[in-house]
């Protein structure tokens, strides 16, 4: 069954987060919310998801219908290199007690979230949806990955077991309003884009991490919350599906030349003059770039924000917010 049919009430787990924040905008500013919708986004505040007898209470609570379940422990490249075990324990309890509360009290869909980060390091590119299983993932983040890697394990568990349609989503590296801008813990363009404003504002130049030679793919928060609606209301498979821009060979590289004429657009940042790469730091995976032919093919129509007014609606934001923001 999929989630277009009858009164829904939809509680999304990791509803503080920058993807949580940006449903949240999508559903109650952009009118995506429909009749006979309930929406509820809960933050660790109200359940600690690490614990089975909280996300039971929960559950219990607010008896939803379909869930989203974003709730997870995430980081930029380096703080998984410092965290590994902690990044396999967290997300794997939440993760099962997310999706086993979910089957307990007879959620008909949840959608949960998956990364470009779990797929195997080695492989052939572009990369797809039947790849997720076939190899080990970069060393940098194995204990996210396959963390990540169970939950498509369980849904098809759970599926075989009991008929019940738990799909999961794949986005590649996401950035938007609400984002964790911490320099050490935090995604590379959070990152630099914290770094960037701090760069302006102490005359120094921007230090970009790594070699410069990796290369990532990124989707717009907002972009990623409309089409979790329609993974919600429409999509019917158990086999994920990866979110992803278009031009799969457009990556953006992270090199000097590169970064610099991308955030010297940015209204914040309109004279730091130069960049330098910290080459010490590392690169993690060289690159994860993925296909969304499967999108596509389901919603050839849809239009992702250009990159750049993308970036700049972010900037935008955490200069707006930056006492409040995370870093
Ligand atoms: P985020 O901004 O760090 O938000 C994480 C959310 O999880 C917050 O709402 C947080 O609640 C909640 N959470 C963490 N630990 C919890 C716990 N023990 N109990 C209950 N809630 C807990 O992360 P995000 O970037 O929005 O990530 C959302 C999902 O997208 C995750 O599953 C992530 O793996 C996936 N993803 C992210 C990216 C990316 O580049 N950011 C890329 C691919 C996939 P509090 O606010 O209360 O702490
Ligand atoms: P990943 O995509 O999961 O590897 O994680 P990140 O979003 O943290 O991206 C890491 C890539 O960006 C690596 O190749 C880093 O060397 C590079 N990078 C360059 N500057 C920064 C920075 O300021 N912060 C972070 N996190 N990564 C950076």
């Amino acid at each position: 069954m999929n989630g277009s049919v009858g009164p829904m009430r939809v509680l999304v787990t990791g509803g503080s987060g920058l993807v949580g924040r940006a449903i949240e905008r999508v559903v109650k500013k952009e009118g995506e919310e429909r009749e006979g919708e309930e929406w509820i986004f809960l933050s660790s505040k109200e359940a600690n998801l690490m614990s089975a007898e909280e996300t039971r209470a929960a559950f219990e609570k607010h008896h939803p219908t379909h869930v989203i379940h974003l709730a997870a422990m995430v980081g930029g490249l380096f703080r998984n290199m410092r965290q590994n075990l902690d990044f396999w324990r967290y997300n794997v309890f939440i993760n099962d007690n997310v999706l086993q509360a979910a089957h307990e009290f007879g959620v008909v869909k949840v959608v949960s979230c998956l990364s470009t980060c779990i797929f195997p390091d080695k492989t052939t590119y572009p990369i797809d949806e039947t790849m997720i299983h076939n190899g080990p993932p970069h060393e940098s983040n194995f204990g996210y990955a396959f963390a990540k890697r169970m939950i498509d394990v369980q849904n098809r568990a759970y599926f075989q077991q009991y008929g019940l349609r738990y799909t999961a989503v794949i986005p590649t590296n996401v950035f938007g309003p609400h984002d964790n801008f911490n320099i050490d813990d935090g995604h590379v363009l959070p990152g630099l884009i914290h770094k960037t404003y701090l760069a302006k504002k102490e005359g120094k130049p921007l230090q970009v991490w790594g070699s410069g030679r990796a290369l990532r793919q990124f989707i717009y928060s907002l972009d990623l919350a409309r089409l979790f609606l329609w993974v919600l209301r429409e999509y019917d498979e158990v086999e994920p599906i990866i979110l992803s821009v278009d031009g799969w060979d457009k990556n953006l590289s992270l090199q000097r030349t590169t970064i610099p004429r991308y955030t010297c657009l940015l209204p914040i940042l309109p004279d730091v003059a130069t960049s330098v790469c910290a080459t010490s730091k590392a690169d993690g995976q060289f690159k994860k770039t993925a296909s969304n032919a499967k999108l596509r093919k389901y919603l050839p129509d849809f239009k992702f924000t250009p990159f750049r007014a993308a970036v700049k609606e972010t900037c935008d934001w955490f200069v707006a917010n930056y006492d409040a923001a995370r870093k």
